[in-house]
């Protein structure tokens, strides 16, 4: 998911003592790879279920992790790389500026409970859909299940701008991008976005 925050607050990531749930990636081990866009099959299919918890993986979420950062991402699908997994990093703050880190593997999304469903219509915005935004309402509270590199059962909860990026991802990885749950009109303003901006990071040309 793209930082709908960056134009706005360039230094946020500089004021202190910031609280951080999960672990930071070595980012040394990884390398940077283009990011698919809109219109790339492997973004607009279900993509596989993870079945090997070995180095391979360990060195995709690694990627995953640099390629995030090399675009100014929130959260990435493997699909964004163009692996075809289920799999999604992200290094995100919710709205009381606590900053989420990690990776799940087979993220499936819970089930709301009645009284959990109040809706937020922040704006949101993804890095397969370059320079592009829009309000979309999502649910303020999100939590995935699903496993972690070595195939531990994990379970990630959050609220705000974290909750949305959980959805965004795992949406991701069903073959769903933010902008196939907006109106008609909404839909075409954002791949309208899209056409008239340039990426400030690589992507993968489409045929
Ligand atoms: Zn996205």
């Amino acid at each position: 998911m793209a930082d709908e925050h960056e134009h706005d607050h360039p230094e946020q990531d500089e004021t202190a003592e910031q609280q951080v749930v999960g672990e930071l990636p070595d980012v040394s081990k990884g390398t940077a790879r283009p990011i698919t866009v809109f219109g790339n099959p492997v973004l607009h299919r279900e993509v596989a279920t993870v079945t090997a918890f070995d180095g391979e993986l360990a060195a995709l979420i690694d990627d995953m992790f640099v390629s995030m950062y090399a675009a100014d991402g929130v959260g990435l699908a493997a699909n964004q790389i163009g692996v075809d997994l289920k799999v999604f990093v992200y290094d995100c703050p919710d709205d009381e500026g606590v900053r989420h880190v990690g990776h799940v593997v087979n993220p499936v999304l819970e089930e709301l409970p009645a009284g959990r469903r109040a809706l937020d219509d922040s704006p949101e915005g993804c890095l397969s859909v370059p320079t592009a935004y829009m309000e979309l309402a999502r649910p303020d509270f999100a939590a995935v299940t699903g496993q972690d590199k070595d195939g531990n059962p994990v379970r990630v909860e959050g609220t705000g701008f974290f909750a949305r990026c959980l959805q965004h991802e795992t949406d991701h990885l069903y073959g769903y991008l933010y902008i196939d749950r907006l109106s008609k009109r909404d839909r075409k303003d954002a791949l309208r976005q899209m056409s008239e901006g340039t990426p400030k990071y690589a992507t993968v040309p489409n045929d």
